[in-house]
This record gives structure tokens, C-alpha cells and sequence, in this order.
């Protein structure tokens, strides 16, 4: 069998595209134009790639962006205060601290002083506890397009088998919530799982979120089943330089799945168009407008 490539460059423009039509009747019918504030503090190259990605995708959908770039030595009240002025400003609709935050300055505090309906992250411990008892939250992005790409390519979810590879706050647990959120049966592996192989055999839906690349093979991976890579590695290309690669063998496990998203081009753009999603679903909850369903969990 050779599995079904799930495009998520294509699916993220689809998405984005949806978000543009909000904004501009968001704009027309009701006066409101979403606007989405960035905090990055110090000067990681990566962060500052992110960052300028974000800001150019939230401008193309119509949206305000707001930039705040602060010194790697600010001070935790100044970090908290530029916060709180954006918690009060009522053009702002979304706030997303960059992580990972300098050392010095404590990164639990300071996405829990976000205000939880402009979280669009969906870090701040309001909506993690929203989100495990089933209520509406803000959900992050990259859990969030993964269940959009797994609907879209499965319709209903209800009664399959879910293996989680990763159990962390960002991805592996929301993902888990999410999953369980539509029925799925769930397990979350971890480094201490004991016969991994096995466990991973019996999903239909794989997710792989661990940070080691290219861990698990095609052989782990039930004929059929539909595997979500969210792994981002850079390595050695053969041909000199470095390549992106992400937490499955592709190769071989695109031999075995039934459908699988490759890397780069699937889960990562996904990540941006819903966070641009998220923005849209703050700003309709903050006027009391209906939110746009195709574009929430
Ligand atoms: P973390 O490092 O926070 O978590 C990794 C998880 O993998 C941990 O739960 C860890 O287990 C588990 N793990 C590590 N080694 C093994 C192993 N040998 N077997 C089984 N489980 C293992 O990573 P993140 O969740 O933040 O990110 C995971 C990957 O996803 C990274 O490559 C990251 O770059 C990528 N990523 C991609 C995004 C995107 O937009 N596409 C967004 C966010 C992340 P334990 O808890 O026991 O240590």
C-alpha cells in the first residue's frame, strides 16, 4: 500500500482563505477588524523566523498585527505590564507570547497573565482545564490542525483507536483531549513506555510529537492506519547541508499507512493558519458573534 499524502501546505491555505472571508465580514457587517499581538523577547534566530512568518499571515488575512519586540533583559514586571496593556486594549483579540521566554523570566506566569479569552495559544491554565472537561476553550494550534486534518480526511473519528506518541503541554496532551474530545480511544506513550512498537501497532491514528527523528519505522504501524508526523528535526542532507525531517520514517511508513502528513508540508503549516483561526473565534466570542465551526475544535 502507498499511503494518501495529507497536503497540509494546501489544507493551511484552504484554512487561511476561510479565516480572510471572516475578517473582511467581520470587517463589512459588524465594524470589527481582528487583531492579533506577538510578544517576542531576546533575539532567537528561529523565534524571529516564527515571528516574522506570523505577522506577514495575519496581515494577508486582513487581520491587524500587532509586533512587540522587547530586549532579552527585560524585566519580568516590564514583560507583565506590556500584558496587562494588551489584555485592556479592545483592538487586540489575540495575544501569543513567543516561547521559549530567557531563562530569567518564568514562563507559567507569564502566559497565565494573558487574559484566557485572548489566549489564542490556548496555553493559559483556564483553557487547559476548559479543555479537559469538554468545555469551550482556546485550543492550541498545533493539536487543533491536526484534528482538522484528521476530520477532513476521516469525517467522523468516533470508536478508532488513537496512540499518542509525546505527552507534552503543547501538543501530546491537548492532542489526547482532542481525540478523546471526538470519541477516539486514546493512549499517550512516553519515553517510559514499555513495547512501544506494540503499542503504536494498534492505532488507527497515529500521532507523533517526540522531537527524535525519524523514530518510528514503518514497521510499527498498522497497515491502513493514518499518521499525524508533528515532529520538526534538522539533519544532515546526504547531498551536504541539512534537511527537515520529522519524528517518522516517511519512507517507510508511507509503505504501511493509509494516509500520513509529510515534513515539511504538513502539520506545520497547519500550526499558523490556526493560530490566524484562533484570532477569529477570540474576536467573534469577544462581540458575541457566532463563531465560524469549521474553524474551532
Ligand atoms: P517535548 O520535548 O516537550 O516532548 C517530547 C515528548 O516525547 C515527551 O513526552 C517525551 O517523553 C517523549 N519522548 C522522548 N523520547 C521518547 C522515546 N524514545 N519514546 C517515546 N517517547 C519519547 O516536545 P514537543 O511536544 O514540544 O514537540 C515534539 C516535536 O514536535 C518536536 O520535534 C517539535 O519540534 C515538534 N513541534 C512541531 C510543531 C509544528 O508546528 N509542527 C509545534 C510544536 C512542536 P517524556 O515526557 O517521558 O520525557
Amino acid at each position: 500500500m502507498t499511503a494518501t499524502v495529507i497536503d497540509g501546505k494546501a489544507f493551511a491555505a484552504k484554512v487561511r482563505a476561510q479565516v480572510a472571508t471572516h475578517v473582511e465580514r467581520l470587517r463589512h457587517d459588524h465594524g470589527v477588524t481582528p487583531g492579533l499581538a506577538v510578544v517576542l523577547v531576546g533575539e532567537d534566530p528561529a523565534s524571529q523566523v516564527y515571528v516574522r512568518s506570523k505577522g506577514k499571515m495575519t496581515v494577508e488575512v486582513g487581520m491587524t498585527s500587532f509586533e512587540h519586540k522587547l530586549a532579552a533583559h527585560v524585566t519580568e514586571a516590564e514583560l507583565l505590564a506590556l500584558i496587562a496593556q494588551l489584555n485592556n486594549d479592545p483592538a487586540v483579540h489575540g495575544i501569543l507570547v513567543q516561547l521559549p521566554l530567557p531563562g530569567h523570566l518564568d514562563s507559567d506566569l507569564v502566559i497565565n497573565a494573558i487574559d484566557p479569552a485572548k489566549d489564542v495559544d490556548g496555553f493559559h491554565i483556564s483553557n487547559v482545564g476548559l479543555l479537559a472537561t469538554g468545555q469551550k476553550a482556546m485550543v492550541p494550534c498545533t493539536p487543533l490542525g491536526c484534528l482538522m486534518m484528521l476530520r477532513d480526511h476521516h469525517g467522523s473519528l468516533s470508536g478508532m483507536e488513537a496512540v499518542i506518541i509525546g505527552r507534552s503541554n503543547i501538543v501530546g496532551k491537548p492532542m489526547a483531549q482532542l481525540l478523546l474530545g471526538d470519541s477516539c480511544t486514546v493512549t499517550i506513550a512516553h519515553s517510559r513506555t514499555r513495547n512501544l512498537a506494540e503499542v503504536v501497532r494498534r492505532a488507527d491514528i497515529v500521532v507523533a510529537a517526540v522531537g527524535r527523528a525519524q523514530m518510528v519505522p514503518g514497521g510499527w504501524i498498522k497497515p491502513g492506519a493514518t499518521v499525524i508526523d508533528v515532529g520538526i528535526n534538522r539533519v544532515d542532507a546526504p547531498q551536504g547541508g541539512t534537511r527537515l525531517v520529522g519524528d517518522v520514517d516517511y519512507d517507510s511508513c508511507a509503505q504501511v499507512a493509509g494516509a500520513i502528513t509529510p515534513v515539511p508540508g504538513g502539520v506545520g503549516p497547519m500550526t499558523i493558519a490556526c493560530l490566524l483561526a484562533n484570532t477569529i473565534t477570540a474576536c467573534c466570542r469577544a462581540h458575541g458573534l457566532p463563531e465560524p465551526e469549521a474553524l474551532t475544535a
